[in-house]
């Protein structure tokens, strides 16, 4: 049986401590991180993350998400080595296992297509490194 008055809500008399709502939308952890991989802002989804290829938005224009304050720094290069050296790496075993092509040959398709895959990665494990951060808070405010 429900002893609670009608109309009052349990959860309201705790409340009362809990600080006020954010201004920047905070969505799902994932939704941030695939918003940011598609170069969307990761809080509202709407506007770009980045100014440039790999220059990120100081703040949101739809949002006002301070986008330049998430500092991913060196993370994203590093996620994006492992994961391009793992593809390469599997094809160079791949490739010396099962054909017959000098070292030239292995350099000639793997150092070019190393490249591209890094470039290509880069920006999206960015993007999504920094909606990782931005949903989890980890922004570092301008020093004054
Ligand atoms: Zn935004």
């Amino acid at each position: 049986m429900n002893t609670a008055k009608p109309g009052s809500d349990p959860a309201s008399t705790t409340t009362a401590s809990t600080p006020a709502p954010s201004p920047v939308p905070t969505p799902p952890l994932f939704t941030a991180i695939g918003r940011g991989a598609v170069g969307l802002c990761p809080a509202y989804g709407k506007t770009r993350l980045f100014t440039g290829y790999l220059r990120v938005a100081e703040v949101c224009t739809a949002c006002g998400a301070p986008l330049g304050q998430v500092r991913a720094d060196d993370g994203p290069p590093v996620f994006t080595i492992l994961i391009a050296g793992a593809i390469v790496v599997t094809l160079l075993v791949v490739m010396e296992s099962t054909m017959n092509l000098s070292m030239l040959t292995e350099a000639a398709i793997l150092l070019p297509l190393m490249l591209v895959v890094c470039l290509g990665l880069l920006r999206p494990i960015k993007g999504g490194t920094l909606g990782l951060m931005l949903q989890i808070g980890m922004i570092k405010p301008p020093t004054q």
